[in-house]
């Protein structure tokens, strides 16, 4: 069988493993085949080219919403999260199926050059199935649910279970999820109950604003004066203490956690769940998170606790790009601190860990991860700058 070899400066292996100076042999049909350190000479010698840069497994795309890309430019950023979702409900724009399919399309194009193999995917409706069910990317599809009183849950819940069905009958792995703390009454919750404890794993946008606290703690501010005074719904959705336990009762199931964006955790917060739910993953989005808040999640905070950490493209209503190398390319410039080389395990193993996408995410011999080669042209001065990634090989085949 015809092999590839390909070298890089730093290639990293599974977390905390960075080979410097190393070849990886990979099979037409992805598999590793070998992975090997190489010096300068042996490279020249053996007519391989020694990267300046990273190699490393596909990319995990641990949030988006894949079948939102028709909305790729539609809102303006700025005003927190009661801004945006004002101008979600002030969206007067008609979009026709096909239109709708054409944009998925390419934002599934557009992983696959960015080098993302896997993906976490909110879905409202099953738009995509028609996709997953033949694709190439590994994928979890989080049918999500929101309403914020007991009437709009139980209407979400009865469309939801249909979503999931549709889904479920066309091989796509999928379960349900709640949309976010503010937007799930407590009937709702009960109403999935069943739902999250057969499945392995939930997502959850979390802490994403401080509108969002304020709503939390004290039943205020933006986003619930949206919700109560100008759209006059009736506002069941938890408080902190018991968004708290409801995380604490599945985190002492075992459940894999996917806590989305946390720009507004607080260290007790983050301690909380930290403690509560051992198998929780950390996933800020930072071009949405800057869209949306304007700021980071506090990433030597994360970092400090110990936390999983990955990285999400959110969708193309609130970020610019659908790139995972883009979102680490942000996180360095305001993070310099941060080695590249740790940027890279947020978006493969912890990714692959956190979503529970098993063989993906680290370089071993026999396994099929994808390969991506990251070419940063400053990584010796540990920057990101000018940074574009080649994706050298799928899962299921080496590329060009
Ligand atoms: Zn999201």
């Amino acid at each position: 069988m015809e092999t590839r070899r390909i070298a890089a400066r730093n290639v990293l292996l599974g977390r905390g493993e960075l080979l410097h100076n190393g070849v990886v042999t990979i099979a037409q049909d992805g598999t590793v085949v070998a992975i090997e350190n190489i010096t300068d000479e042996q490279a020249k010698r053996e007519g391989v080219e020694l990267h300046e840069g990273f190699l490393c497994a596909g990319f995990v795309n641990a949030h988006t919403h894949s079948e939102l890309a028709f909305l790729d430019g539609l809102f303006l950023p700025g005003g927190s999260m009661a801004a945006f979702l004002r101008q979600i409900d002030a969206l007067r724009v008609q979009f026709d199926p096909d239109t709708i399919r054409a944009a998925q399309a390419k934002g599934y194009e557009t992983f696959a050059k960015e080098g993302i193999v896997a993906y976490a995917d909110i879905s409202n409706d099953a738009s995509t199935a028609y996709f997953k069910k033949n694709e190439t990317f590994r994928s979890v599809s989080f049918v999500e649910m929101f309403g914020v009183n007991a009437t709009l849950g139980e209407a979400a819940y009865k469309v939801g279970e249909e979503v999931l069905a549709t889904y479920r009958a066309q091989g796509v792995e999928a379960y349900m999820t709640p949309h976010a703390t503010y937007s799930v009454s407590d009937r709702l919750w009960k109403l999935m109950q069943a739902q999250l404890e057969a499945s392995p794993i939930f997502s959850l946008h979390y802490a994403e604003t401080s509108q969002e606290i304020d709503f939390l703690e004290r039943k205020a501010g933006a986003i619930y004066d949206l919700f109560h005074r100008d759209w006059g719904r009736a506002v069941e959705a938890y408080g902190l203490k018991d968004m708290e336990s409801t995380l604490a009762y599945y985190g002492g199931l075992g459940k894999h956690i996917l806590l989305v964006h946390c720009v507004a955790l607080s260290p007790v917060m983050l301690d909380f769940v930290k403690a509560s739910c051992p198998q929780v993953t950390m996933v800020p989005c930072p071009e949405s998170n800057l869209f949306i808040e304007g700021r980071l999640a506090d990433y030597n905070l994360l970092r400090a606790s110990g936390v999983r950490l990955a990285v999400g493209t959110d969708s193309l209503s609130s970020s610019p790009t659908l790139s995972i190398l883009k979102q680490l390319e942000v996180v360095n410039a305001y993070y310099p601190n941060i080695p590249i080389a740790e940027l890279l395990e947020w978006a493969t193993i912890n990714g692959a860990e956190g979503c529970l996408f098993d063989g993906l995410g680290a370089l071993k011999i026999g396994a099929h991860p994808g390969l991506n080669l990251v070419l940063a042209p400053e990584w010796e001065q540990g920057s990101l700058h000018r940074a574009c990634v080649h994706p050298v090989a799928t899962q299921t085949a080496l590329l060009n």
